[in-house]
């Protein structure tokens, strides 16, 4: 792969980051009048000693942090990826194997204090909000997948801070970052997947002790790397075998505490363990209140891995267009690089901007997190600010699942055109795009497929285009800032028309079959007005976005069109084959 840092030189990304985001915005938010700074000036605790006190000193620290990132992935995990896949893993007697190349470099972002991204700084974290959360995946990412998830798999524990008691936050955040355990989501099971209300490990009291029992399936790293430590957590029934959603909980339960039973032969992420696991009788330490786990905790936690998984998509897409547009520019065909043939250029093209567009998306995922969730710190609100905290929780609960969805579906597109560039050298291990076509086709599928996603967000896109919904207002504060041109007017008018179509079909089955046009035309419409934003804010690279905002406005055109058309026809006829 492609050897270099992989922050400071995409000028994408860095424009987000010096040009594109309000920072005084977002820091003023995170960090609430400075109050970490202003304990340290106090206290001296030593977890707070990096606390900015002005935004400027916020953002020295997260360019450093970027930078320090870039150079690791870029210049060291990108050269082992292409081994540690070939390794891969190896199971015997309940240990899994991982290659020493994967453990040095998880080693190496350790040690950069890395590993505690996710985290407050009160409990040993590094203390950004979630757009550098973003930025940091993405670069992650696009080095490599499993060597990623082994190290930000810790991030998962982040959903503590908010459902834990203060004394559980103290007891088991800074001992997870110290001692670098790998984080398990403890969900899906042998019989239940995407069907969580219904799963079946139980959880019962005995004496002061939660005692878990059941099998848990594609547990991601729940051996730990090479044995160390690790944690899940897990989804248990403590209510009875109907209570559904509301008799499930929500426990720690430590890798000593429970066993491997082997690990999946896997497409993709070869080195990520995908483990079964066992519970017998396995203490477990109950988070939060008894019945609130998949209503409220886990709902949570996936909120935050789909952010992530958002930011995988985004860094394989850029892994896959550099690596297939340094090819394009090598290999000679025809008497001329095939960089200059039309037909290879449309499909480079097309990657670039819609890697643009998948960068705004994942960054105002983000940013509609960052524009909510720390006011959550039991912090005095002004009316105002309330009133924002509520319009950008309810715009955040749409935009993750969409950013999800379509950044992985992008993922898988755009990564199968990347090795089209490549032909048959494509298709064979002695390039790195097979490698990340194979690891793309997990994203869409893994903390919630497509269709998840798809029937997660449908409900606010739909209701929220009412003349006072939310996602309405959300559009329209997305275009305050500009006069939209005449085919933004074009895509806005069609996404109405279809929005309007959809809500006259009458049968549940028919709108469930056909609820994917709707979500995917409003993930095209928001990502094209960021597109378009970013063209109007950009300070150096305005020709630049001018151009990729041109393709992009088109293909979205062409998009929601078809949509329309599909819903058009489908609302003439009773019973419409689906
Ligand atoms: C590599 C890997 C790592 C994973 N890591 C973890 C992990 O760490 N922790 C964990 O708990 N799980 C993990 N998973 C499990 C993953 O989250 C599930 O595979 C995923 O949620 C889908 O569940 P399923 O495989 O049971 O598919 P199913 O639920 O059986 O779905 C099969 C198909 O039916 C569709 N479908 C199902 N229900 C609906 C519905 N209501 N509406 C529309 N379509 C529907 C799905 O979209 C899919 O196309 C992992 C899986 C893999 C492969």
């Amino acid at each position: 792969m492609i050897q270099s840092n992989y922050f400071s030189t995409n000028e994408d990304l860095k424009e987000h980051f010096f040009d594109l985001i309000d920072w005084n915005e977002i820091v003023s938010i995170y960090e609430n009048d400075f109050f970490d700074s202003k304990e340290y000036q106090k206290s001296n605790h030593p977890r707070l000693e990096m606390a900015p006190s002005s935004v400027e000193e916020a953002l020295a620290f997260y360019e450093e942090i970027l930078n320090s990132t870039g150079d690791i992935s870029g210049n060291y995990v990108s050269q082992v990826a292409g081994v540690v896949d070939y390794k891969g893993l190896k199971f015997e007697d309940g240990f899994v194997h991982h290659p020493e190349e994967m453990v040095d470099v998880i080693r190496k972002y350790h040690d950069a204090g890395l590993g505690p991204v996710a985290f407050k700084r009160r409990y040993g974290g590094l203390g950004v909000p979630s757009v550098i959360k973003a930025m940091i995946a993405e670069i992650m990412y696009r080095s490599d997948s499993s060597i990623t998830i082994a190290v930000g798999s810790m991030g998962l524990a982040a959903i503590l801070e908010v459902c834990a008691t203060e004394e559980m936050k103290e007891t088991w955040i800074p001992k997870i970052i110290d001692n670098r355990y790998t984080v398990t989501m403890g969900l899906s099971e042998p019989d239940f997947g995407s069907d969580l209300p219904n799963i079946t490990t139980k959880a019962v009291k005995v004496d002061d002790k939660w005692l878990l029992s059941g099998t848990k399936r594609y547990q991601t790293m729940a051996c730990g790397v090479n044995g160390g430590p690790g944690l899940t957590l897990t989804l248990a029934r403590t209510g009875n075998p109907e209570s559904g959603a509301r008799g499930l909980s929500f426990f720690i339960v430590e890798n000593k505490d429970y066993s491997v039973q082997g690990i999946e032969k896997k497409l993709g992420i070869k080195a990520s363990a995908t483990c079964e696991t066992v519970f017998e009788n396995s203490e477990g330490h109950l988070v939060g209140k008894e019945g609130f786990g998949l209503v409220k905790y886990v709902m949570g936690m996936l909120n935050g891995a789909r952010l992530s998984v958002s930011s995988q998509g985004t860094g394989i897409v850029t892994a896959a267009y550099e690596e297939a547009l340094k090819y394009a520019k090598e290999r000679i065909q025809f008497g001329k690089p095939i960089y200059e043939i039309p037909a290879v250029r449309r499909m480079l093209d097309r990657m670039e901007r819609e890697l643009a567009g998948m960068r705004c998306l994942m960054v105002e995922a983000a940013y509609s997190v960052d524009k909510y969730y720390w006011y959550e710190d039991g912090r005095a609100l002004t009316n105002e600010q309330t009133n924002e905290k509520k319009f950008w929780e309810k715009v955040a609960n749409t935009l993750t699942p969409i950013s999800k969805y379509y950044n992985s579906e992008m993922c898988n597109d755009l990564v199968y055109d990347g090795l089209q560039v490549l032909g048959g050298a494509g298709f064979t291990e002695d390039y790195d795009l097979s490698r990340l076509y194979r690891d793309a086709r997990i994203t869409n599928i893994y903390d919630g497929t497509t269709q998840i996603q798809v029937n997660a967000a449908i409900g606010g896109v739909t209701s929220g285009m009412s003349q006072t919904g939310i996602f309405r207002a959300y559009l329209n504060h997305l275009t305050s800032t500009y006069e939209p041109s005449p085919i933004l007017v074009e895509i806005r008018e069609s996404f109405e028309s279809i929005v309007e179509l959809y809500k006259t079909i009458e049968s549940q089955e028919t709108r469930e079959a056909f609820s994917f046009e709707v979500v995917e035309s409003a993930a095209r419409i928001i990502v094209s007005y960021l597109m378009e934003r970013a063209k109007v804010k950009s300070v150096h690279r305005k020709e630049k976005r001018a151009l990729l905002c041109e393709g992009f406005h088109r293909d979205s055109l062409a998009i929601l069109s078809s949509n329309f058309v599909r819903l058009r026809e489908v609302t003439k006829v009773l019973q419409p084959q689906i």
